[in-house]
């Protein structure tokens, strides 16, 4: 693991959050033609939108002092109304030899967020946070415990992406230079809770050029612990993205407990609007299930989650509990899980195991910005 500060923004983690002031308004917040409206209010025209955006987007630039096809006396005017900075990097983690690495965030009002980005074989994929800590209060997940501060803006989703895309386009991954191919949206909060944001940002990641980074819609993931109203939102979307729920497991009574919004939209419910949002969009949709050792992964639950999904276009990941500090919960025993898939298996529902990727850096969601806020004296930085 190793680990880079940048030396600009550490002053700013210790730097007490100001009073809270909206985000700057970045040009990544608006749709295709309210940029163009922008643009015309400013005096400019219309068509340097798109001349922003394939900046943006496609060359995940945003040094306005750097874009020559600009006229040089509009650039100041185009850095502060369309591309302010939103976040400075505070801090950047890797492990997997540098395939894996995380990257903290400090936004203009002192909140911290992360993004995870994750070199495979195949494809290289990046986790963002939609929200500033999350309100859903699932007591084995870091985020949770600090509670939602705040939404994040679409402009602030977007540059997760934009400089996940830039690191990968750079060469700055062991490898070399390879295209970002995959959003997750399973880093901080709730991702259905923040709808409209999140929606603009799928666009934006959506969209082919000029107006976003072309990146499939299949290969955007949202993962929700079930809102089914959200769900029922984003079937009217008409964009084939997938779809992940975190049930954890098959029976409302443990499922209170672990996603305490259970107790709004339970475990029928949620399977429910998920079976709809695949049929409508014909896509196969994720079942997370974080394995914690004798919680729920008893084999009774296993058979009966079974049960549940042997006739669903469902597919089952489970992800081995990475215990938050402080927690008295870890993960599975191997041979527990082991006999998990076996069961369900037997019933024909399909089902990984997730890496455990970015373990060692922290990797579960919300970790690396709790140690920040509350530095330990064994270092905020040590790895679990
Ligand atoms: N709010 C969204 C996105 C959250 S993070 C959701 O709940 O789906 C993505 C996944 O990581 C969720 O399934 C979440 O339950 C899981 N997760 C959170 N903390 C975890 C931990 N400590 N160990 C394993 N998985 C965890």
């Amino acid at each position: 693991m190793s680990e880079k500060i940048q030396p600009d923004a550490l002053k700013l983690v210790f730097d007490e959050p100001k009073q809270r002031v909206k985000p700057p308004k970045h040009f990544a917040d608006l749709d295709p033609a309210g940029r163009k409206e922008l643009a015309l209010e400013l005096g400019i025209p219309a068509f340097r939108a798109n001349q922003v955006a394939t900046h943006f987007f496609t060359h995940f630039n945003d040094d306005t002092q750097t874009w020559t096809d600009i006229p040089k006396e509009m650039r100041s005017l185009m850095a502060e109304k369309f591309t302010p900075k939103l976040m400075t990097l505070v801090r950047t983690v890797e492990c997997d030899g540098g395939t894996t690495r995380k990257d903290l965030w400090r936004l203009h009002d002192g909140v911290l967020v992360e993004s995870v980005l994750m070199r495979y074989s195949d494809r290289t994929t990046v986790c963002v946070s939609s929200q500033a800590g999350c309100g859903m209060n699932c007591p084995f997940c870091a985020t949770g415990q600090a509670g939602l501060t705040r939404n994040l803006t679409a402009g602030e989703i977007t540059a997760q992406v934009v400089a996940a895309a830039r690191t990968c386009a750079n060469g700055d991954l062991p490898g070399g230079p390879t295209r970002l191919s995959n959003v997750v949206f399973m880093g901080m909060g709730e991702p259905l809770a923040n709808y409209n944001a999140v929606m603009r940002a799928v666009r934006n990641i959506t969209a082919p050029a000029p107006d976003g980074l072309g990146i499939g819609a299949r290969s955007v993931t949202v993962s929700t612990v079930g809102l089914v109203s959200g769900i029922e939102k984003l079937m009217k979307e008409d964009l084939p993205i997938t779809l992940a729920v975190s049930l954890h497991t098959p029976d409302d009574e443990l499922r209170d407990t672990l996603v305490p919004i259970n107790s709004r939209w339970n475990v029928k419910e949620v399977l429910t609007a998920a079976d709809n949002y695949a049929n409508k969009t014909g896509r196969r949709y994720s079942i997370e299930y974080a394995m914690i050792r004798d919680i729920n992964d008893q084999a009774w639950r296993s058979d009966l989650l079974g049960r549940l999904l042997k006739n669903r276009n469902a597919h089952v990941n489970l992800i081995p509990l990475n215990p938050t500090p402080g927690s008295k919960w870890t993960a599975s025993r191997s041979t527990d899980e082991a006999t998990f898939v076996q069961i369900l298996e037997g019933y024909g529902v399909p089902v990984t195991v997730r890496d455990t990727r970015g373990r060692e850096i922290d990797g579960a969601c919300g970790q690396l910005a709790a140690a920040e806020r509350s530095p330990e004296p064994n270092g905020a930085t040590d790895s679990k």
